[in-house]
C-alpha cells in the first residue's frame, strides 16, 4: 500500500492515514481453536462468536504470519 489515491487533499490525506492507523490498532483477527471460527475484531479479550469459547488466537491484522 504505498500509492497514495489522488483522490483526498491535504486534509482528507491526513483523516485517511488516522483511519488507517486506528485500523491498524483495532483490527485483530481472531481464530477459534475450539471450533475453528475466524473473525476480524476491534479487541484481544474477544471470545468466539460462535461458541462462546475464550480459547481464541489473536492476530494484529499487519502481523500475519508466512503462509
Ligand atoms: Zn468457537
Amino acid at each position: 500500500m504505498s500509492e497514495i489515491p489522488k483522490m483526498f487533499d491535504s486534509e482528507g490525506l491526513k483523516e485517511w492515514q488516522q483511519g488507517i492507523e486506528q485500523a491498524n490498532r483495532n483490527n485483530i483477527f481472531c481464530h477459534c481453536r475450539r471450533c475453528d471460527a475466524e473473525w476480524v475484531d476491534s479487541s484481544e479479550e474477544a471470545d468466539c462468536p460462535e461458541c462462546g469459547s475464550s480459547d481464541v488466537e489473536h492476530l494484529c491484522c499487519w502481523q500475519f504470519p508466512d503462509g
